[in-house]
């Protein structure tokens, strides 16, 4: 998988899937920039990569921080191969319980983040004729339903659609966007919905277990290679067979 020497942003590379994604591309030569609201901590997991890395601040439901931390990845390192837009939150509410303004923060966060996320990093990919998009949707998103988020089901679905048709805005061109579809993963954000629901989960899976954050960068590190030129515009489940049954 060639991802050496290319250079990659991890949108919420501070914790779990990102960090995870992280470290995979890392691992195999890239230069992984750790975007995140929490600097001290994305500065931290980037310390501990084998490879060159550095942890940025950026909130990608800012257009003004997004537009910084391409401006800044490029000044630092010439330019972008590679955009995980990853960050993402997952709050639960019942239909009943949730707000407007609950709505809103899970759109803006997860749907409009990766919007700007992807305007900000395409005309540096456009010039260089060069680029790899990952976006974190959710097997929510296509395929099973979670009741308690239905708000962050629909950033999820929407996010793919979004994906399809980006991908061919610029499929003449060497870029590429794709999705990864993480089931159940082992991340600080899953362990506060509790011991109950996790047990759950791991009876649904027919691996027997949940997923690591590494599971899902190594689906990711596939997208994000030279090699899946020919890959755009679709996604990768990475569930341990979840949705089979
Ligand atoms: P996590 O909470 O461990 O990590 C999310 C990271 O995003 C945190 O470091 C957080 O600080 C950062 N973040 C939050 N809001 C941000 C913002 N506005 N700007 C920049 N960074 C921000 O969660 P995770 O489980 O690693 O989830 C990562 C992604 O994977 C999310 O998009 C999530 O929806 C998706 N996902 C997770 C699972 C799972 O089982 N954990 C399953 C499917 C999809």
């Amino acid at each position: 998988m060639t991802v050496e020497d290319r250079i990659a942003i991890v949108t919420g590379g501070a914790s779990g899937i990102g960090a995870g994604i992280a470290d995979v591309l890392s691992t195999a030569g890239a230069t992984v920039v750790l975007a995140d609201v929490d600097e001290a901590e994305a500065e931290r997991v980037a310390d501990d990569l084998p490879g060159e890395a550095i942890g940025v601040e950026a909130d990608v439901t800012e257009p003004a921080e997004t537009a910084a931390l391409a401006e800044t990845v490029v000044d630092e390192y010439g330019r972008i191969d590679v955009l995980c837009a990853n960050a993402g939150i997952f709050p639960s509410a019942t239909l009943e319980e949730l707000s407007v303004e609950d709505w809103d923060r899970v759109f803006d966060v997860n749907a409009k983040g990766v919007f700007l996320s992807v305007r900000a990093c395409l005309p540096h990919m456009r010039e260089q004729d060069y680029g790899r998009i990952v976006i974190t949707s959710s097997i929510t998103g296509p395929l099973v339903g979670y009741p308690g988020w239905t708000h962050y089901a629909a950033t999820k679905a929407g996010v793919l659609g979004f994906m399809r048709t980006a991908a061919l805005e610029v499929a003449a061109s060497d870029i590429t966007i794709n999705a990864v579809l993480p089931g159940n993963i082992a991340t600080g954000g899953l362990d506060d919905l509790g011991e109950e629901y996790l047990e759950k989960m791991r009876n649904s899976i027919p691996k027997g277990k949940l997923g690591t954050p590494e599971d899902v960068g190594h689906a990711v590190a596939y997208l994000a290679s030279e090699d899946a030129s020919y890959v755009t515009g679709t996604s990768i489940v990475v569930d341990g067979g979840q949705t089979l049954p």
